[in-house]
């Protein structure tokens, strides 16, 4: 039977019988798979407990017979970030990232550039040094960007005014196009999202720069409240589905601002 190991990131587990887990990875070499755990449900021992959400591993499997999943073999922890787990909001964030690359992402297709920002987005939340919030942004906008979709935010998608030489602070993104639009372009149809210049210099920013600085970015918090509501409406409305954990993320930010 061949085998093959790769780093691995834990995005979701399974139930499976009686004794075994299913396992989906976000790998490097393999991009997204899912691999049988066997015995990991009966025997925490059977992987030292280290098949946790969002945990860095080093993994080996064995590939399955015919149509069956690989099995796992052994699973060694690279990272743990167990900080970010005894944190409910930080799950919530670190849960919807997972769900979007789960979705989003062909199975067994090679992604290594994803992967690398959703390792970096995790070991950032687990340090505490960028807003969560932030993170979320910089995950959000580079993964449309490597996945292609991102909108272009320099210029009005309709008579390709620049975004500079529009004299109104608040400039209208409009969801169902996906593009920028000016007030001499704009129709009162569609749904619109209003973000200020330096939001967009911001986004623009986070975009195209180095990743390793983009979380030393300071936000205003007008970007981050802008930013925010921006992308969790236009990620969902592009990928056609409202991620289940984006809602509990919601739910988990307001009862926080409530307290
Ligand atoms: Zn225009």
């Amino acid at each position: 039977m061949s085998s093959f190991s790769t780093p691995a990131i834990v995005l979701r587990r399974i139930d499976f019988g009686d004794y075994d887990l299913i396992i989906n990875f976000f790998t490097l070499n393999k991009g997204k798979i899912s691999v049988i755990a066997k015995s990991a449900k009966k025997s925490v021992k059977r992987f030292s407990g280290v098949l946790e959400p969002f945990s860095v591993l080093e993994v080996v499997c064995s590939s399955g017979r015919g149509k069956g999943l690989p099995v796992l073999q052994e699973a060694t922890l690279k990272q743990p970030f167990s900080k970010s787990r005894s944190d409910i909001v930080k799950i919530a964030y670190a849960s919807y990232w997972a769900e979007l690359i789960n979705s989003w992402m062909e199975d067994g297709k090679k992604q290594v550039q994803i992967y690398e920002l959703f390792q970096h987005v995790l070991g950032e939340l687990d340090l505490d040094f960028t807003p969560m919030e932030a993170l979320s942004i910089i995950f959000q906008i580079r993964f449309i960007k490597i996945s292609g979709f991102c909108p272009d935010l320099t210029r009005c998608g309709n008579c390709r005014i620049e975004m500079e030489e529009l004299k109104k602070e608040k400039i209208a993104f409009d969801v169902v196009k996906g593009c920028l639009i000016c007030g001499s372009c704009s129709s009162a149809k569609s749904g619109k999202i209003y973000l200020s210049k330096g939001t967009i210099k911001q986004l623009l920013w986070v975009e195209s720069g180095d990743l390793k600085k983009a979380g030393r970015i300071r936000f205003t918090s007008e970007a981050l409240n802008e930013g925010l509501k921006f992308l969790e409406v236009f990620v969902p409305y592009h990928l056609g589905m409202e991620p289940r954990s984006l809602k509990f993320l919601r739910q988990i930010r307001s009862k926080r601002l409530s307290c």
